[in-house]
């Protein structure tokens, strides 16, 4: 299985390559040559069989000759072995079309846990292979950070540091950073914003020397890896639901648009999704696109929902890139405009091809309370703020036909997002029994001013330290 870039001007690469590289040198990213697909006999072999079994499976139709389905299924079992449910992503019905696909079960009690658990795995199985070690370097306002650590934490070729700003995450936020004790993992607050943590690390990527030497790598949401991780539980979910005899619907509440076009592609492999259905918060540059084809920047605003608090919806190029018709030049031509006029030209025909396919729909804080508080209520179900606004999307935009089920991704643990929750249902959601003792455990970071140099050496301490 080879992978090519969205923007036509990158050689090609097997999984591997796409693994380690993350983003093309062309700026473009990278997708899958041709797509695998299943026919309704393969999809109904699937059945029956256990989270990781399903997701070595469907995983290694995109791993090609790189890595086989067995080394796959060690990775799996590893990575989701720490769950806090047996099903690992169990459904919840929550009335009578729509189910809570609960993908909040991991360490960090958000969805990033499902594909950064494999990542760790998959970096460090690929890296031992090749002999080398990398040193992942990433900034965080929040959670992030956290699923990175936990996923990076005690593998053995990878250092990694990440940075935060100091004072500005919650304290939940930091501890499930800084008390992870691993020797390979180290954190470091920065006495400044997030956007001097964000400056700094790609100031370290653009510092040749530096990066070549410290092996820097990211893990961040564009890595192919990343979305082929995410394709199984939209096929675990629509099999429990009668699938492929029986088509479902999907919302998902997007941020970077990486989740969703990851059911995109569950579709494009053959899966019977009918609908795509895409919440926003007031953050709501899809839901104007897929509205008026106004894909267009108009900054960005602090919600309830924090993880999609994003201006530009950085996998979304995946998708164009296929609305194209795979048209690389017109991507990459369509792409730097929207850089430089901060509105994003999408051809009429491209446009009707998404709607087809896709609804937007975003609602506000105040929805987004009064749906956690609906939801409470009618289905005494807790929802956190991200799980709510794709719950009201369902609801909103589901097709008229009511037979078909609709599976709405529950993105993070109720117990993430507190205040929001009690704020609207009076109940203060508390932490799984495998966190409970977070605010007492042992912390440990290092401070260090908004200063390049200061960051640069604390990096290459760490990295040295453990490569001896
Ligand atoms: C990251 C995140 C999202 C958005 O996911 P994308 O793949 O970026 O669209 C939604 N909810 C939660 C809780 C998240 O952490």
């Amino acid at each position: 299985m080879r992978y090519v870039s969205t923007r036509g001007q990158a050689a090609s690469r097997d999984f591997q390559g796409v693994l380690l590289a993350g983003l093309a040198e062309d700026g473009g990213l990278f997708m899958p040559e041709t797509w695998p697909t299943l026919s309704a006999d393969d999809w109904r072999a699937l059945r029956g069989l256990s989270y990781p079994e399903l997701s070595a499976k469907v995983i290694s139709l995109f791993t090609g000759d790189a890595i086989s389905e067995a080394e796959l299924l060690e990775m799996t079992r590893k990575a989701y072995a720490g769950f806090g449910h047996a099903a690992i992503v169990p459904l919840v019905q929550l009335d009578t079309r729509n189910f809570a696909l609960e993908l909040f079960h991991g360490p960090t009690l958000a969805f990033k846990d499902m594909a950064l658990q494999l990542l760790g795995h998959l970096f460090d199985h690929v890296l031992t292979k090749t002999g080398e070690r990398v040193t992942i370097v990433g900034a965080t306002s929040g959670d992030t950070g956290s699923a990175a650590i936990e996923a990076c934490r005690d593998r053995k070729a990878i250092d990694i540091v990440i940075l935060h700003p100091e004072g500005r995450t919650s304290e939940v936020q930091r501890r499930q950073m800084t008390t992870v004790l691993s020797p390979n993992v180290k954190n470091i607050a920065i006495q400044g914003t997030f956007d001097d943590c964000q400056d700094m690390v790609k100031a370290m990527f653009n510092d040749a020397g530096f990066r070549a030497d410290m092996k820097l790598s990211a893990v961040n949401s564009i890595n192919w890896a990343r979305i082929a991780a995410q394709i199984p539980y939209y096929v675990a979910a629509a099999l429990a639901l009668g699938a492929p005899d029986r088509p479902v619907a999907v919302a998902v509440p997007t941020g970077n648009f990486g989740n969703v076009l990851a059911a995109w592609a569950a579709r494009r492999m053959g899966l019977p999704i009918e609908k795509l259905i895409i919440g926003a918060n007031r953050n709501d540059i899809l839901a104007r696109f897929l509205a008026s084809n106004d894909m267009s920047n108009q900054g960005v605003e602090p919600s309830l929902s924090p993880s999609m608090d994003i201006q530009v919806s950085s996998n979304f190029e995946r998708l164009l890139f296929e609305l194209l018709d795979r048209d690389a030049a017109l991507t990459a031509e369509t792409m730097s405009r929207f850089r430089t006029e901060g509105r994003m030209p999408v051809p009429d025909a491209a446009w009707k091809k998404a709607t087809a396919l896709f609804s937007g729909f975003s609602l506000d804080d105040e929805g987004t309370l009064a749906e956690i508080r609906r939801l409470h209520e009618t289905s005494a179900y807790l929802a956190d703020p991200h799980t709510a606004v794709g719950v009201a999307a369902a609801i909103a935009r589901a097709p008229a036909d009511k037979g078909l089920p609709v599976i709405v991704a529950a993105t993070a643990h109720p117990a993430k997002f507190p205040d929001a929750v009690e704020q609207a249902t009076g109940i203060r959601p508390p932490l799984p029994s495998r966190l409970a003792d977070l605010y007492e455990r042992e912390e440990r970071y290092s401070v260090l001013p908004n200063d390049l140099s200061a960051v640069q050496s604390a990096v290459r301490g760490h990295t040295l330290r453990n490569a001896a």
